[in-house]
């Protein structure tokens, strides 16, 4: 796959509706983009969507890839008139909301703005303060009874905002993590789906990573994968940023090490990136990743794990900025990485 469709890839995933709990819309754009190279698929009782590429092993060992399908977003909680008051879906940082175009998916859908009173008209003490959820409206311009027959409380919130393409290969909009995540295992799909692996490969859309990790727990425990490699974005690299805790944009995945990763899953991870000159980099977690790697590593007696990480800019926002070439390095890596498993591999495998 190159940059190109990539992208066309990518804004299909960002422009799809798909909160935590609420993925049914992107499951069905996922399960197509992957069906060409995993046409045996199947659901979830949770919702997750898994996709087989059968292996050509003697034993047939499986590797399930997760990526996270869900989305950060909003929920109404109250109609007041034509104004909404919201909650959260995954952690939404309250400043970057004020002004921000949003859709809610009401009976029909319904654009808003997210407001906050004009700055001159706050009691001194408050000016200037930092904008708080529960100060929030949006702003839908409905008289009130239209807005009582759309919309109603429960009803997901998305970011209104097409992606941008940046320049130098980036692209910026809401939903990259992890939907990034997704496209590098479309491309690692069709990577695979070219030559002969001996590994079985389940590549799974989880729901409710955002939230509840629900989707990784049930997918691991009902496969039961020999292997298992989270796919999802890590802190990248940015001005007044710290250098030690992100990375770079544009110079490949991370390969996380720490105890959420299985020491010999890494390493072979890195000898593969090495192998095949795919830029990356090590990322130190001492604690919890933070993503579907918590999940599936204490599935059932427990399943040895990796965690890739994509560099993003700006996370939980609607402008998630990520190098297009990391994303077709990740997936590359994966791909590789499969290629170089053979039938001792999981003989081998002891956490030391
Ligand atoms: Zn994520």
């Amino acid at each position: 796959m190159n940059e190109k469709a990539l992208c066309e890839h990518l804004k299909d995933l960002m422009r799809t509706p798909g909160l935590s709990a609420f993925e049914a819309p992107v499951r069905e754009v996922v399960a197509a983009a992957w069906r060409p190279f995993a046409p045996k698929q199947s659901v979830s009782r949770l919702g997750s969507l898994h996709a087989l590429q059968p292996g050509a092993g003697r034993r047939r060992p499986s590797i399930l890839l997760a990526a996270h399908m869900d989305k950060i977003g909003l929920m109404v909680s109250q109609v007041v008139d034509g104004f909404c008051r919201v909650a959260e879906i995954g952690g939404i940082d309250p400043r970057i909301l004020p002004g921000q175009p949003f859709v809610i998916h009401g009976r029909e859908p319904v654009f808003a703005f997210a407001v906050l009173p004009p700055d001159a008209l706050l009691p001194p003490d408050r000016k200037s303060e930092a904008a708080r959820l529960k100060d929030l409206w949006l702003d839908t311009g409905l008289p009130a009874a239209e807005a009582a027959r759309l919309l109603s409380i429960g009803d997901p919130v998305s970011f209104d905002q097409e992606a941008l393409e940046l320049a130098n290969g980036r692209i910026a909009g809401p939903s990259l993590d992890d939907r990034a995540g997704i496209a590098a295992l479309t491309v690692c799909l069709k990577a695979l789906s070219a030559r002969p692996h001996r590994f079985d490969v389940i590549a799974a859309a989880t729901v409710q990573e955002e939230e509840t990790l629900g989707g990784a727990f049930t997918s691991a425990f009902s496969l039961q994968p020999d292997l298992a490699a989270a796919v999802d974005v890590t802190f990248a690299a940015g001005p007044g940023l710290p250098e030690h805790k992100t990375f770079p944009t544009g110079e490949g995945p991370t390969i996380g090490m720490g105890p959420n990763v299985h020491p010999g899953l890494c390493q072979a991870f890195l000898r593969a990136a090495e192998k095949a000159e795919i830029p990356h980099k090590l990322e130190v977690m001492p604690q919890h990743s933070g993503t579907d790697a918590m999940a599936m590593q204490v599935a059932g007696e427990g399943i040895p794990t990796a965690v890739i990480g994509i560099p993003l800019r700006y996370m939980h926002t609607a402008v998630e900025t990520v190098a297009l070439s990391d994303i077709l390095h990740t997936g590359a890596l994966l791909a590789e990485m499969i290629f170089a498993l053979d039938d001792t591999f999981l003989d081998g495998l002891t956490w030391e």
